[in-house]
């Protein structure tokens, strides 16, 4: 049975439009730049361009993974672009951004997995924006030697992001080419690494997970010292992705914000609409302030 269940009234998404949403539209053109906002159809977007808040995603459009929930196209990616850090720089200066997330596809095709693109980009935003605080979404590097997440972490951004994005047991329907282990490890060898830099993974649910497995993926990450949780509702972009397979309620996520806050992260985002980048600034910024 396909059917899918129908969005309830708590999914409700603001249109974009206002002045403030065009000016950040315009600068990411201008510097030709991509953002995970408009390829994967964030239901945010509205909200968080009218706040200058916009995720670049570098090193490309076309992914070397197939994630069934993900609408970036899957393919031979382009060729690298020396400039783009110098660009990702620029737009970031432009913004004004006083939180900038940099996400990426994944670069299976490079032997480092794109490590030194991304840690060129984030010396070339700190260099232009000292004050700005960087927070990165990476890729696994599952198919790269130990150096390359190295490279990543020695740039250093302040917030390490690398989503676990389902319950072990969905990964070869969800993610494949992917391995829960390995996610998880990488996270611990971030703050191995560098034991001042916050981390931070999230999931997303109503893709088939039990309650019991998202609490066990809670205690898996809070093992590897993990120090930020997001948890957002999954929403089907096409109707070739993988089907929704409930909606979470409200009561729900406050639940398991609950538990998440009860084991130890120091930050948790559990909301319908919660994405790994949402509102990721004043977070952090409450958090640093605090
Ligand atoms: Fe972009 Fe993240 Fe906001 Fe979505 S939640 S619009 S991906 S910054
Ligand atoms: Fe999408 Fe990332 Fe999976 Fe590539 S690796 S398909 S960009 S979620």
């Amino acid at each position: 049975d396909n059917a899918q269940p129908k969005k309830p009234a708590w999914i409700r998404v603001k249109a974009p439009g206002s002045a403030e949403y065009k000016r950040t539209r315009d600068i990411m053109r201008e510097n030709k730049l991509v953002t995970v906002c408009e390829e994967a159809g964030c239901p945010n977007v509205g909200e968080c361009w009218s706040q200058g808040h916009a995720t670049m995603m570098i090193m490309g459009e076309i992914c070397t993974r197939g994630c069934t929930f993900c609408n970036v196209a899957t393919g031979r990616p382009d060729t690298l672009d020396a400039f783009e850090p110098g660009r990702v720089a620029h737009a970031v200066d432009k913004l004004g951004l006083k939180h900038v997330v940099i996400t990426s596809v994944d670069r299976d095709d490079l032997d480092d997995g794109g490590a030194d693109h991304f840690a060129q980009t984030i010396r070339a935003v700190r260099h232009r924006s000292p004050d700005t605080t960087i927070e990165i979404l990476t890729p696994d590097f599952l198919k790269c030697a130990p150096s390359a997440l190295e490279t990543v972490v020695a740039a250093r951004p302040d917030v390490f992001n690398h989503n676990l994005e389902t319950v072990p047991s969905l990964y070869p329907t969800v993610r494949p080419g992917a391995r829960y282990f390995h996610s998880l490890r990488l996270l611990q060898r971030v703050k191995e690494l560098d034991p001042g830099m916050f981390t931070k993974s999230g999931i997303m649910v109503g893709l088939g997970e039990d309650a019991q497995s998202v609490r066990q993926v809670m205690d898996d990450m809070r093992s590897a010292d993990v120090d930020f949780l997001t948890i957002g509702q999954y929403l089907q972009p096409t109707p070739k992705h993988h089907r929704v397979d409930s909606f979470i309620t409200p009561d729900e996520f406050k639940s398991y914000e609950k538990a998440a806050y009860g084991k130890g992260f120091l930050m948790v985002s559990a909301t319908p609409l919660t994405r790994s980048s949402y509102h990721a600034g004043d977070d952090f910024a409450r958090l640093r302030d605090a």
